[in-house]
């Protein structure tokens, strides 16, 4: 009987080891599957943010920044010249007594900004240069239209300003670059020689051969513009309207000639309200405020040595 009772505590221990093991093994498995999910989620948060960067490099969000300053010069190594950094030109270097020639330049429009812009440089009495990109809805169409029947001059910044389409091959390069050269003169009559490359030609971000387009580009009697002054209304720094007008103040002191990079987008309701301030501030300081044509001093941040 004794043995029996002994024997069934035994029993009773043993389940109770059992059923305790059972628990901590059921606790260990849920504390390290919920471990790992957080580890996991971590993971793909980060991977999240860091796929979100190159959608917007891609798609050319973070274009035109101004930052991109002595790119490495290659070489072609044939016939074709060499490529040399031109955006500290010596020549361009203003003296005393110089006058400034400014050319305000908008890329990226049609935007809802575009009337904004358009009216304050009407204020002013001032005309500038917009490089646009390609849309085809009605009121982009009528801000081409009204680009250039208020005097101000058109110039191409790509049709669809997506780096990986662009600058996939000269091929993709030479379609975009009719696509948007034919919707220019389809709309508003005008045989357009004036370009901006997404990014700039100094770009660095399509990890392309700009070398090839700017060839291109030289095939067809075109001009392209970079620029030597930057409000910085792209870069990630959210500049106030002082700023903006501050940062390109302290730059068009320093050149003959200043091409200075703004934007027409949606987002850039900044410029806009730095506009005025901007063009008086430049007024005040005597310089003359230009749209780009035949006669403009060429700003380029890598050209083609012949
Ligand atoms: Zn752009």
């Amino acid at each position: 009987m004794k043995d029996k009772e002994v024997k069934v505590l035994k029993d009773q221990r043993d389940r109770r080891k059992r059923v305790q093991r059972i628990r901590t093994g059921i606790i260990t498995v849920i504390s390290v599957w919920m471990v790992l999910s957080i580890v996991l989620t971590a993971l793909m948060c980060v991977k999240i943010v860091s796929l979100q960067k190159q959608i917007d490099i891609l798609s050319g969000r973070y274009d035109d920044s101004g930052d991109v300053k002595n790119q490495v010069t290659g070489s072609s190594g044939e016939d074709k010249g060499v490529l040399i950094q031109t955006t500290d030109d010596k020549d361009n270097l203003a003296k005393e007594g110089d006058v400034h020639q400014v050319y305000l330049t908008f890329d990226d429009g049609p935007s809802e900004q575009t009337n904004e812009i358009l009216d304050i440089l009407d204020d002013y009495g001032v005309k500038a240069t917009f490089f646009v990109n390609g849309r085809q809805d009605e009121t982009s169409i009528a801000a081409y239209k009204r680009i250039v029947d208020e005097g101000h001059t058109i110039a191409m910044h790509s049709y669809s300003h997506k780096y990986s389409e662009i600058y996939e091959s000269v091929d993709a390069f030479q379609k975009d670059f009719e696509r948007i050269q034919n919707l220019i003169y389809d709309t508003t009559g005008v045989e357009c020689t004036y370009y901006r490359f997404p990014g700039g030609s100094s770009n660095r971000v399509s990890n392309a051969n700009m070398l090839d387009y700017i060839n291109y580009l030289n095939g067809q009697g075109v001009t392209y513009f970079d620029w030597n002054v930057s409000s910085g209304d792209a870069t990630s720094q959210a500049f106030t309207v002082d700023e903006l007008v501050e940062n390109v103040m302290k730059d068009v002191v320093k050149y003959k000639t200043s091409v200075v990079l703004l934007h027409d987008a949606n987002n850039k309701t900044t410029t806009v309200q730095a506009l005025p301030t901007m063009i008086e501030s430049l007024q005040e300081s005597g310089a003359i405020i230009l749209p780009i044509d035949e006669n403009t001093q060429v700003i380029q941040h890598t050209s083609i040595q012949k």
